[in-house]
């Protein structure tokens, strides 16, 4: 028996490139990794601005008690510059975004004003108030995004405001996944007696999108030696991962620990963990190998510890876990101590803070526990049972 923190770090061990860089789109970069850092190549913002609908004043004409009535010049819309000289005595109407014209550092909102012809009335304000200034939110030269950072909406608009069109991302990894066994049929198709329809392909290629990668369904093959060789073959040609489910406990075990054995090399784990014992892990060349339980909910768990954390640094990610927390259990939990125990939760707020309890039975057949679940609720190896109002580790989610 291994740890699932061993196997992890083995696993890692094994990953020691990342895939090309390429220019795509912004527009296309949602979800894409970031191949380099970026430099902001001017301040943003590129000038003083007003930050509210207002009047622009040298700060000298601002009252120290009381109100003041100056002269208004002109009228300076957002997207325009106001050409000449702000003097003593005069102010400028402006509009939020509007670069702050030359003479003026301060702006008193519209609300505070009293309007009469071109005099307007203004009471004290402090000195610079309402005014964003020039670099505040970035400097130019400062890195905005870090190499390595999975861009997400929020990235996309910054880079964008830095004018870019195009950004330099790792390319995807490809994941080609493959179901096993005779029992398992094509959804739309007949069902044989004794057969399940295929779930496992679906899940894990929506597993493998949401992760940012690329996946290629290559069906289902049966359990024929000549027939495994060729597909897990021709799978690693075109992909950086190969993904099978099923097979790993009995059943075709020993067809894919044989042909594993002629085209790269394999490994047989027992992870101290529930659910999700059997994990087969290789190589065909370059290609890295899991051979997933078939459990379908064991299946995803697998993939979400083992499979992503390869597929993500394997992308160029800086962070290749997802965030844990803690959270207080509402409900008594079952666990043997020595394995590291997974189970699917429900995380909400309640009196205690963050409160989570299970999503009921918690069979790693029992797929609608993923379903409702949003977070995987995790007790640690040397942990036993968890009593209501004890904290445990959740992790909600990524998908
Ligand atoms: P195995 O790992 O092949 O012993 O399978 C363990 C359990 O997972 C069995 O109940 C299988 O029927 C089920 N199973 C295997 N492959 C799939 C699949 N692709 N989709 C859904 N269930 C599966
Ligand atoms: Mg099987």
């Amino acid at each position: 028996m291994i740890r699932v923190q061993e196997g992890q770090a083995h696993i890692l061990a094994q990953v020691t490139s990342v895939t090309p860089p390429e220019f795509i789109p912004i527009a296309q970069a949602l979800g894409r990794v970031l191949a380099d850092d970026l430099q902001a190549p001017f301040d943003v913002p590129p000038s003083d601005n007003s930050a509210v609908d207002g009047y622009a004043l040298g700060s000298a004409d601002i009252p120290a008690v009381g109100r003041a009535t100056l002269h208004v010049i002109a009228d300076l819309p957002a997207g325009s510059l106001f050409e000449g000289f702000v003097k003593a005595g005069q102010a400028v109407r402006i509009m939020t975004g509007a670069p702050m014209p030359a003479g003026t550092a301060t702006v008193i909102p519209q609300e505070l004003v009293e309007r009469s012809g071109e005099a307007v009335s203004i009471p004290t304000v402090a000195k610079g108030a309402n005014v964003r200034l020039r670099g505040e939110d970035v400097r130019a030269g400062a890195v905005v995004i870090q190499s390595g950072t999975g861009l997400r909406p929020q990235e996309l608009g910054l880079i964008a405001s830095l004018g870019l069109t195009q950004v330099l991302v790792r390319q995807k990894v490809r994941v080609a996944i493959l179901s096993t066994g005779d029992e398992v049929a094509e959804p739309g198709q007949p069902r044989r007696p004794g057969q399940i329809y295929d779930s496992n392909r679906f899940s894990l290629r929506g597993l493998v999108d949401a992760a940012g990668g690329v996946a290629m369904d290559l069906g289902i093959v049966p359990d024929i030696r000549d027939e495994l060789r060729t597909r897990l073959f021709d799978a690693s040609c075109a992909a950086e991962i190969v993904l099978t489910s099923g097979g790993v406990s009995v059943g075709i075990y020993d067809l894919v620990k044989d042909v594993l054995l002629e085209i790269g090399g394999i490994d047989f784990w027992q992870v101290a963990m529930q659910p999700g014992r059997p994990l087969a892990v290789g190589r065909i060349g370059e290609t890295l190998f899991f051979g997933l339980p078939g459990n379908p909910v064991a299946s995803m768990l697998t993939f979400m510890l083992f499979v992503r954390p390869a597929l993500w640094k394997l992308a160029g990610r800086r962070e290749i876990f997802p965030p844990q927390f803690t959270a207080v259990a509402t409900e008594p939990l079952r666990k043997k101590t020595g394995r590291r125990e997974f189970k699917r939760g429900i995380l909400a707020s309640g009196p205690q803070g963050w409160e989570v309890r299970t999503t009921g039975p918690q069979g790693s057949g029992i797929l609608t526990s993923m379903v409702a679940g949003n977070c995987l609720i995790i007790i640690e190896e040397d942990r036993g049972d968890v009593r209501p109002g004890e904290t445990v580790l959740v992790e909600p989610f990524w998908f």
